[in-house]
């Protein structure tokens, strides 16, 4: 990649130049291979309990095992991935206890992400969210569920990228993507990823600069997804044979 030509003088950064752009390129790489992974699971394309052959992702990324394990490690630091020692890395399951935190802490903090857009938000910034919902809707129309799914959640970190606070952001990007993948592990059938209109519903309240409505709006939201799910299973004891097989 680095051309061999001497250094003129004035041309003295060239090398440092060099060494950054083969850094830019690893990190470029770990991102692309980070990313790729993260929209397959946003898009419900890797689901709960699926095995990360590190074998497989070197060859069909061309990437060396200690990039990919950098990125399971990211990935397990975000709680997306979990890694077993001697068996690997496997997309994380979170169980029902888990899940419903998740939901807590959500209403938690996209209540409060609401009211702040509805006290402060531009009207560009309005308009983009608009915009994002009209995505949203041509998903739905084309029947493409997997893009309905990432960009559902997409919605709720845009509005966190919009507030402008970077630990917000991150806090809501985590939790979204575990959504994602409680959605996957407890969905009912046929349930939608976010109910449709209710971001709308939400924008239209952010616009009116209407807080309580915004902060009612994003905790019901937030309930009526936890609702589609099926979180109900009892997790612990050993499987009722009695019941599966219709015996007293
Ligand atoms: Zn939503």
């Amino acid at each position: 990649m680095a051309t061999k030509r001497k250094p003129a003088p004035e041309d003295v950064s060239n090398g440092a130049e060099d060494i950054n752009t083969a850094a830019d390129a690893e990190q470029s790489l770990n991102e692309s291979i980070y990313r790729d992974l993260h929209t397959a699971i946003m898009e419900h394309r890797l689901l709960a309990g699926t095995k990360l052959v590190e074998e497989r992702l070197c060859e069909v990324t061309g990437a060396s095992r200690a990039r990919i394990r950098q990125v399971f490690a990211r990935l397990a630091h975000e709680k997306l991935v979990t890694l077993i020692p001697n068996r690997g890395a496997f997309i994380s399951s979170p169980t029902i206890e888990e899940a419903r935190q998740v939901f807590q802490a959500r209403r938690m903090v996209e209540r409060e992400l609401a009211a702040l857009l509805a006290a402060e938000a531009t009207p560009a910034q309005i308009r983009a969210m608009r915009n994002h919902i009209g995505q949203e809707d041509a998903a739905r129309a084309r029947g493409d569920r997997a893009a309905v799914i990432r960009l559902s959640g997409a919605f709720h970190i845009f509005l966190a990228e919009l507030a402008g606070n970077a630990i917000l952001e991150k806090l809501v990007r985590e939790m979204v993507s575990l959504t994602c993948l409680i959605i996957t592990l407890y969905d009912r059938p046929g349930a939608p990823a976010c109910p449709e209109h209710e971001h709308r519903d939400l924008v239209d309240a952010i616009e009116r600069r209407d807080t309580a409505r915004a902060e009612a709006l994003m905790v019901d939201h937030l309930r009526h997804i936890e609702g589609s799910l099926d979180l109900s299973v009892r997790e612990t004891g050993a499987p009722d044979f009695h019941s599966i097989f219709h015996r007293e």
